[in-house]
């Protein structure tokens, strides 16, 4: 059957459901990438600020710090500068200057000739009277100027960076400096502000000199060693402050904020893993799902509402179109809502055409079993009443005649006329029956006349009526006209047949006919 073969394509419905679940799916998965991306950028973004911001902070204080120390030790040369002959209150002022903060791991004061005059903290004060030779020490003298020295290691192996003030006389003559250093290697003033900053999300914060040594680093093992192949750095001096996003040494790829220390030439690094940065991010996505998700269930059963509500009605048609042969079709068609244009177009076309075709196959049906001369049944038609009135177990009586001789109006008046005589008879038969009597003409000139549940006598009277009638109607110009009749009845038993009423009546009317005609006879 047609059926089963389209059983096997799928139906608008389904095709509107998987488009939209397909469009949904499609939507879903490019806000969630959007959302994503968008949420990563702004991570990124954050953090990136966050560690320009802190970066910035740091090299301020640690700027406020050189600033302020070099400012003890400008006074402080300002007093060892009076009083440079007297060892005791040289040492003494370098103690206080070592004492007085947290600034310095050691303080000493140099001559001119780099000869170490006084030094502190006490351990180291065997080292007075020494020549030093160290490149701080060189540096400091070339210089002549409030210095932040490069990193050096000194006699006692210390790897340090010193500040240092120079020493004047009153006439302007250079007498040496004084000098306080960091230890960078050990517990310093530079680790105490910026080492306890580290954080979970893995940032953390190192210092370099203008020549990329690493001046501080979380990793103490780095602290004096040169970074090699970091753009940032090599950049640094001249970038000042901003953001990056960089491959560190290791091959991590990180978010750095950076700031400079102008006075030293320093540059202070905050960063942090990209990795870690952006670790939340499957946290905030699900979140993203779990907030959308009941939103876009409500939006899917949404749209399998709307995907019925348009697959309805075509649906509905294609079954109609369908069973277009099954009674009932039309109403169901009627009733289908086409609620959109091509719904309501199909369905027009389709109640028009379900209504085109029953009114041919009507026609048809009717045209098979009428006779075209009288308009009365035909011999089909009497077969089709017949076998129903059979099914039915319905009794009927029969009344079958025929034209007086019929043959000599044909031949006085020509068959024309004689036509004319059949029209007029069939006029009058069903002037003289029921509604609900069937009228057939079985013949040339034989007519039939079947009368559901009439009795005998009935059916005798009925026939009798017709008799007079047709007697007393003469049809111009050929006069009277005559018929025989015979009546016969089935009384709807099983044990006979419909036919052999019908036998029995044209029996009837055989004899009506030896009788003399125009009479009838019962059977
Ligand atoms: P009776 O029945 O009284 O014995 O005599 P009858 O002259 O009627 O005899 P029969 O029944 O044998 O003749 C039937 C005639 O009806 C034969 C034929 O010329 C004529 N006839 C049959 N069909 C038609 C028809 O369709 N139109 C016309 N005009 N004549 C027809
Ligand atoms: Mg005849
Ligand atoms: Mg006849």
């Amino acid at each position: 059957m047609t059926h089963a073969k389209h059983g096997l394509r799928l139906d608008l419905r389904t095709l509107i459901l998987v488009l939209c679940a397909l469009t949904a799916v499609v939507m879903l998965c490019a806000s969630y990438f959007a959302s994503y991306r968008v949420q990563r950028q702004l991570l990124i973004d954050h953090a990136l600020e966050a560690n320009r911001v802190y970066a910035m902070k740091l090299a301020t204080i640690t700027e406020t710090f050189i600033d302020n120390a070099l400012q003890q030790l400008s006074f402080s040369a300002d007093v060892q500068g009076r009083q440079l002959g007297d060892a005791v209150a040289l040492q003494a002022e370098s103690d206080r200057v070592l004492n007085q903060s947290m600034a310095f791991n050691s303080t000493f004061v140099i001559d001119a000739n780099g000869v170490l005059l006084a030094v502190s903290p006490a351990p180291l004060r065997h080292l007075v009277g020494r020549h030093m030779q160290s490149p701080g020490v060189q540096e400091a003298l070339r210089a002549r100027h409030p210095l932040v020295s490069t990193p050096y290691v000194t006699a006692a192996n210390n790897l340090v960076v010193a500040l240092s003030q120079p020493i004047f006389d009153s006439n302007g003559r250079y007498l040496g400096y004084v000098s306080g250093s960091l230890y960078l290697r050990e517990r310093n003033i530079l680790n105490s502000l910026l080492g306890e900053h580290f954080y979970k999300d893995g940032s953390y914060l190192y210092v370099v000199d203008r020549n990329r040594r690493l001046l501080y680093h979380p990793d103490r093992q780095r602290v004096g060693t040169v970074v090699e192949g970091n753009a940032l750095i090599d950049q640094l001096a001249t970038l000042g402050s901003g953001t990056r996003q960089v491959t560190n040494s290791l091959g991590v790829e990180m978010l750095a904020g950076f700031a400079t220390v102008p006075s030293a030439g320093w540059g202070v690094v905050a960063q942090q893993p990209l990795t870690q940065t952006v670790a939340p991010l499957s946290h905030l996505i699900l979140n993203v799902v779990g907030t959308s998700a009941p939103l876009a269930l409500v939006g899917s059963l949404l749209l399998w509402w709307l995907a019925m509500t348009i697959a309805r009605p075509l649906w509905q048609l294609a079954a109609g179109a369908r069973s277009m042969d099954r009674a009932g079709t039309a109403e169901r068609l009627r009733r289908v809502p086409a609620w959109y244009f091509e719904a309501a177009e199909l369905k027009r076309a389709l109640l028009f055409g379900l209504n085109l075709l029953h009114e041919r196959i009507g026609r048809l049906n009717r045209d098979a079993q009428t006779d075209p001369l009288t308009g009365l049944g035909n011999r089909r038609n009497l077969e089709f009443s017949l076998s129903l009135l059979e099914a039915e177990g319905r009794a009927f009586a029969v009344i079958v005649l025929d034209i007086d001789h019929f043959k000599r109006i044909n031949d006085s008046h020509g068959h024309e006329m004689g036509d004319q005589v059949l029209r007029r008879l069939a006029e009058l038969m069903s002037r003289c029956c029921r509604e609900g009597d069937l009228l057939c003409r079985t013949g040339g000139e034989e007519f039939l006349m079947l009368l559901p549940e009439a009795s005998l006598e009935v059916a005798a009277v009925i026939a009798e009526r017709l008799r007079v009638t047709v007697q007393d109607t003469p049809v111009e110009p050929v006069g009277a006209v005559t018929v025989s009749l015979g009546v016969a009845r089935w009384d709807g038993e099983a044990d006979s047949e419909p036919g052999d009423a019908l036998s029995e009546a044209d029996r009837a009317l055989y004899r009506a006919k030896q009788e003399g005609r125009n009479r009838v006879v019962v059977a």
